[in-house]
């Protein structure tokens, strides 16, 4: 099934009966080459990227509930590369090129808009970080403007600029950013990947790892044992649980990170708007609703909600920054694992367990690294050797010291 505007205009004469399924209901076989476990948008991809670049399609992608239950359904669907170190800046504008030319590669809407992504600044100091970063990416061909405090106003005139304690002093703009429908790229990915002849196994937990004589030989699931050459890792939250059945201890926590929706109202903000005195973000739906997030529920934990004090705090830092938000009703409110790592930034390698590949740690922002990440986990996976994007995001780097803090601020989950 192809869609195109003839497919739409056909289906629409006929009464919309002739869609068919997105993908296969795959039953698991027995064996396969490459098992990857998680049928998040990362584990998706990166499947979808080994039958397209790599011409595996022998491949499965074990899903413990539907595809599009985790995080890739439940995150605030901000993509952007606006990133300052030189670890990060290909990787991320790898994404962003991957992004924009997705809907037409994989021939499925995913509502890619590239509205903007707004980072305000309060201080003088945070001023020249800003001004640091987006020299950074200019010199790497990335886009960024640094706009001043009438620039920022022209954007979106109706914030405190005067707040007291956190005045709005200018901002850094990324027009490439913006946002894109998260689950559609669940089932875009999926949708390819299947008509690639990989496998999406959906209700189908891995419960353990087989290994013999230090090598992975398979995985055991709640619909029994299968037989691969490789497994790849890609269960973003759960990651410690999963590493965990190979005897492997991961430098990862996992926190409730929640999102907000409020009630839909007429157009007020086109793009994605970031308070840099406060963990806060915003940006609105086609529906109409606001959506916002902000800081991690300060205790580990896997369940997929949070509580009411991370609610407030997040309320106080838009307050702040837009006191005429307080005039709206929320709608809903849900949370997703996120994986933390212990400097922000992600790892795709190689484990110490011979077959074994891990992609994890994406905590805050792994989202708008979808197609990157599968782009190369598939590499890594096929020629077991690292992608040149994905060099840095190496596993033993927090025993060898190479971390890639992004934000300088070590290792507390929160800050990052
Ligand atoms: C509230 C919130 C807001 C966010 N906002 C943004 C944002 O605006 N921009 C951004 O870039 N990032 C954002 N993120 C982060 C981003 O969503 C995640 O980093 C990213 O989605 C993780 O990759 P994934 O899509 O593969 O994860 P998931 O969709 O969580 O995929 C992992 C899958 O593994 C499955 N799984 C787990 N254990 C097993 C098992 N034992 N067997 C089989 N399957 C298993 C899970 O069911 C899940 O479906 C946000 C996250 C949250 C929670």
């Amino acid at each position: 099934m192809h869609f195109s505007l003839l497919s739409v205009l056909g289906q629409a004469l006929r009464g919309q009966r002739g869609w068919t399924p997105h993908w296969r209901d795959a039953g698991p076989r027995d064996a396969y080459d490459v098992v990857i476990v998680g049928g998040g948008g990362h584990g998706l991809a990166a499947a979808y990227y080994l039958a397209k670049e790599h011409g595996i399609t022998d491949v499965a992608v074990l899903e413990r509930s539907h595809v599009g239950s985790g995080n890739v359904g439940r995150n605030t669907t901000i993509v952007r590369s606006n990133y300052g170190l030189p670890g990060n800046i290909p990787f991320y504008e790898r994404s962003m090129k991957l992004w924009e030319g997705l809907e037409q590669d994989i021939n499925y809407n995913a509502m890619v808009s590239q509205r903007g992504v707004l980072n305000l600044y309060h201080s003088d100091g945070q001023r020249d970080a800003y001004a640091r970063r987006g020299n950074a990416m200019r010199l790497a061909a990335v886009d960024a403007e640094l706009l001043d405090r009438e620039g920022v106003r022209a954007i979106v005139p109706f914030i405190d600029f005067d707040n007291a304690r956190f005045p709005v002093k200018g901002g850094l703009l990324q027009r490439r950013g913006g946002t894109v429908r998260h689950d559609a790229v669940a089932w875009g990915y999926a949708r390819a990947a299947d008509a690639r002849g990989v496998d999406i196994v959906q209700n189908c937990a891995v419960t353990g790892i087989r290994r013999e004589g230090g090598r992975v030989v398979g995985v055991e699931t709640c619909r029994g044992p299968i037989r691969a050459r490789k497994v790849a890792l890609s269960v973003a939250g759960s990651s410690s649980l999963v590493a965990a059945m190979a005897g492997l201890r991961l430098p990862i926590e996992s926190h409730v990170l929640q999102a907000f929706v409020s009630e839909g109202v007429k157009p007020l903000i086109d793009g994605v708007m970031t308070f840099g005195a406060g963990h806060f973000y915003i940006s609105q739906s086609d529906k109409g609703g606001l959506v916002f997030g902000g800081d991690i529920d300060g205790y580990n934990s896997y369940a997929q909600r949070g509580n009411l004090a991370t609610i407030e705090d997040v309320m106080e830092s838009g307050m702040a920054l837009w006191p005429g938000l307080g005039r709206l009703r929320l709608l809903r409110h849900w949370g997703g694992i996120m994986d933390m790592s212990m400097d922000g930034s992600p790892i795709i390698d190689r484990t110490p367990v011979d077959g074994l590949y891990l992609n994890a740690g994406w905590c805050y922002g792994g989202f708008k690294a979808t197609p990157a990440a599968g782009f190369c986990f598939a590499h890594l996976i096929a020629r077991d050797e690292a992608h040149p994007d994905a060099a840095a995001f190496r596993l033993d780097r927090f025993a060898t010291g190479h971390l890639i803090d992004e934000k300088g601020v070590g290792a507390q989950p929160n800050l990052h």
